[in-house]
């Protein structure tokens, strides 16, 4: 678990410029909406704060001021009774956001002043080390012969009683300087001059404030998670900051101070039992430097696809099917592969019903995660065409992918459009011709979203990963 961030932080990733760019269909904003409103309350009921208060904020600030402002919502009754459907949720909505908000800002209080007092607690150990290194310098040069065993005894003395009894120490050993000092001034005056380097500097040694106790947090075993610091610029300017006590300067004498041994930075606690303990992390990410969170397919997927596909494709049409599944801890997984009503040609593939997929996946709380099609004599690509239908679904959701399989050629792939440049380019067309030309851009319009671990890309196979066929043709 990573590093609270502040409400602020979280409201304004809230705000996604592209999902409001112009073009964008009400239907496609509609299922938008129903997207982030499924996925907020994945993230809520998982523990996940952060997440669910994105989400759940964007939908909000979609529902409430976005769909209303859409060219298409009074262009008919329905369109506007769907858009009424969604602000019918916004009184329990708010409660919840208001709910998660608060969690959110003592999460993030708290862990501010954990920082603080680890900050204070490591500068304490600092002066107390630099002390006792100067004290030991002073033991060796100074100390008559008679006095070393009464230190040795207070030292042992010292180390038993923990730091409680080294702050007496260090008291001790100054009354013992100042009696040493009082001395030369006094009987050894004339023994040691007053040239003597080391008298002349003068060293005051410094007063050791008590603070308060380390705190519990670090010694929680339950919290093991170590997080770098939030770039706080208020919290960084206390912890940067110089010693309270002022250090004497390195004296020829001393040795040299050692640094500090690398301590591990705070620990943050592990969500609260009931909370999921375990996140998927994001690895790969947009152009535009985004998250994308790992999308998880059946590696069995698409050979069943292809044989469900096959009469069509041995009559040169394509099919098309849709990828539906679950967020779970912050990952994707495909749990279904639907196959609509379809009207196809050799080079189009398009669904008929659009109703009866958005009845099946609202009835078992499924996102849409994604589309599959063929293309029986074709070589692996995206059709401009294409390019247009997957925009849509990478509107409802960034993780969105087109697998085009390509049986003829024995090809098969994993895409999505760039972001930027291609979502910006696509929802920017209005162009409809079936292979209509899109300006080169630096980047290309479209990328593969397999490359594999490190690759860059986010989708996996992965095999033995339940999931149902379901044909509504
Ligand atoms: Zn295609
Ligand atoms: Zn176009």
């Amino acid at each position: 678990m990573s590093a609270p961030r502040s409400v602020k932080e979280l409201a304004d990733l809230a705000v996604e410029p592209v999902r409001f760019l112009p073009g964008t269909s009400l239907r496609v904003s509609l299922r938008t909406a129903e997207s982030m409103w499924k996925q907020g309350n994945v993230y809520l009921l998982e523990g996940n704060d952060e997440q669910a208060y994105i989400l759940l904020l964007r939908y909000a600030e979609f529902i409430i001021k976005t769909l209303p402002a859409h060219p298409e919502a009074k262009a008919s009754a329905g369109n506007w009774k769907e858009i009424k459907a969604h602000h019918a949720r916004v009184d329990t909505l708010l409660q919840i956001i208001s709910g998660i908000k608060k969690r959110l800002e003592e999460r993030y209080l708290q862990y501010q002043r954990m920082l603080l007092e680890d900050a204070e607690e490591r500068r304490r150990q600092e002066t107390e080390r630099r002390v006792k290194l100067i004290q030991d310098n002073e033991v060796d040069n100074d100390t008559d012969e008679e006095e070393k065993p009464w230190l040795a005894r207070s030292l042992r003395r010292g180390s038993a009683e923990g730091s409680h009894g080294k702050l007496d120490l260090v008291e001790e050993i100054r009354g013992l300087q100042l009696d040493r000092r009082r001395d030369d001034r006094s009987t050894r005056h004339s023994t040691r001059p007053s040239s003597d380097p080391k008298r002349r500097s003068g060293v005051s040694y410094p007063t050791v404030e008590r603070t308060e106790k380390r705190s519990s947090f670090e010694n929680n075993s339950n919290w093991t998670n170590h997080v770098p610091l939030p770039e706080s610029p208020w919290l960084q300017k206390q912890v940067s900051s110089p010693p309270l006590i002022p250090l004497p300067p390195p004296k020829p004498t001393s040795r040299l101070i050692p640094p500090l041994p690398q301590t591990p930075p705070p620990s943050f606690p592990a969500p609260k039992k009931g909370q999921e303990a375990y996140e998927f992390s994001s690895s790969a990410r947009t152009e535009g430097g985004d998250p994308l969170r790992t999308l998880f397919i059946p590696k069995e997927l698409r050979d069943r696809f292809l044989e469900v596909a096959k009469p069509n494709t041995t009559r040169n049409l394509e099919t098309c099917g849709i990828l539906c599944g679950k967020l779970k801890q912050n990952a994707l997984f495909v749990t279904h592969l639907v196959i609509p009503a379809q009207e196809s040609t050799s080079d189009t593939c398009q669904t008929i019903d659009e109703g009866a997929i958005f009845e099946f996946q609202d009835a078992r709380e499924l996102l849409t995660l994604g589309w599959i099609h063929t293309h029986p004599t074709q070589t692996c690509f995206m059709s401009s065409v294409d390019l247009h239908t997957h925009c849509s679904y990478q509107l409802m959701l960034d993780e969105a992918v087109a697998i085009v399989c390509a049986p003829s050629r024995g090809e098969w792939g994993y895409f999505r459009l760039t972001k930027p440049p291609g979502m910006e380019v696509i929802t920017k067309c209005r162009n409809t011709g079936l292979f209509h030309l899109h300006d080169d851009v630096p980047g290309g319009i479209y990328t593969d979203a397999g490359k594999g671990d490190g690759g860059g890309g986010h989708v996996r196979e992965i095999g033995g990963l339940r999931f149902e066929v379901v044909d509504l043709r």
